[in-house]
């Protein structure tokens, strides 16, 4: 299993996550979390999923001991010219019919002889594809990715790796030698049409603030930029700390749930810079300072990425640098 710690752990910290997982491997985007990674001393392979950038990168990850995905000719060319201290792992990127990266299937017995032949490939050359639509169970695409993957490499060498989080979860048939999970590593469905718990998974985030202000307003008052929301009647409103400065989605509507004190409250008007606003009619028991939960345990991420018509993953990796981060352990304590 290879980790996908990208974007630093999808937000939840690239080495904190590193560390806390058993993983087999790490997968990441480029080589500058590559080196974050082993400079914290993790020693197991790392797959930069996107290969190399420039030729500059293959020397370090020659002495980094860096795996990477050769997807294009001109990654072939920079390898064909390189000289390295020692040969690098790759893994060669086909496109099944994701069509953003990946060499196409009929290319690919040629650029794999040529990798077998060049001294500064490592000879376990292994073979990846990514699906596109694995997120949609109904959908037969997740099948001809499959076909063209199994076809194309049939009969040849190599470690073969296909799925990511859904394919794990939902395609069984796609696992092969690698997994690639990402998303559900940090307990949040990666299908279209379910929650995590239905998939046995627990969200590792959980997103919270605190109560600031309890205003009364009458009726017909509008509240916040625009004044997009009016009071329907005479009714207190509450302020939270939190806005799109700290990654909550400006985006999110009147109606998108919060947790207050662990029952449900709806954000009213738009979402500011570091304030959001809340409807308190049926909380007559809130007070200034307490909980508010944006997202986690006991709120998916899931609802409130349907609400603001996005996905969990930017969610995740928006949390801005002045969130401050606690780390609870599986038994409760903070550390
Ligand atoms: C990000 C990524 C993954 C992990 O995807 P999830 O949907 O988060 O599980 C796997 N493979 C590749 C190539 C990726 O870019």
């Amino acid at each position: 299993m290879a980790a996908a710690v990208k974007a630093e752990a999808y937000g939840h910290g690239l080495v904190r996550i590193a560390q806390a997982l058993d993983a087999d491997g790490f997968a990441v985007a480029c080589l500058e979390e590559a080196l974050i990674l082993r400079e914290a001393g993790l020693t197991q392979p790392i797959l930069l999923l996107e290969g190399v950038f420039e030729a500059a990168e293959l020397p370090l990850c020659a002495r980094h001991d860096l795996s990477i995905a050769v997807h294009h000719p001109e990654q072939l060319r920079m390898l064909e010219h390189a000289r390295l201290e020692r040969p690098v792992r790759v893994w060669l990127k086909l496109d099944t019919g994701m069509h953003r990266l990946g060499l196409a299937p009929e290319t690919a017995p040629t650029i794999f002889q040529r990798l077998r032949e060049s001294p500064a490939v490592a000879p376990d050359i292994g073979w990846m594809s990514h699906l596109a639509r694995a997120d949609e169970r109904d959908c037969d695409y997740t099948l001809e990715q499959l076909q063209i993957f199994m076809a194309v490499t049939a009969g040849l060498p190599g470690e073969r790796s296909l799925a990511n989080s859904a394919g794990i979860l939902g395609w069984p048939q796609t696992h092969f030698d690698w997994v690639r999970p990402g998303l559900m590593l940090y307990g949040v469905s990666p299908f279209v049409d379910s929650l995590a718990a239905a998939e046995d998974l627990r969200p590792v985030m959980t997103f919270h603030t605190r109560l600031t202000s309890i205003n009364w307003l009458r009726k017909g008052e509008p509240v916040g930029y625009g004044g997009t929301w009016r009071c329907p009647e005479d009714m207190a409103v509450g302020v939270a700390a939190v806005g799109y400065g700290d990654g909550y989605p400006r985006h999110a509507p009147s109606g998108t749930p919060v947790l207050l004190n662990s029952r449900e409250a709806s954000l009213i008007g738009r979402v500011s810079m570091d304030m959001i606003t809340l409807d308190l009619r049926g909380h007559p028991e809130a007070r200034i300072d307490d909980q508010v939960t944006l997202w986690g345990n006991g709120l998916p991420i899931e609802r409130i990425a349907q609400a603001a018509e996005t996905i969990a993953y930017p969610l995740l990796c928006g949390i801005t640098a002045r969130v401050r981060r606690e780390v609870i352990s599986s038994d409760g304590f903070a550390t």
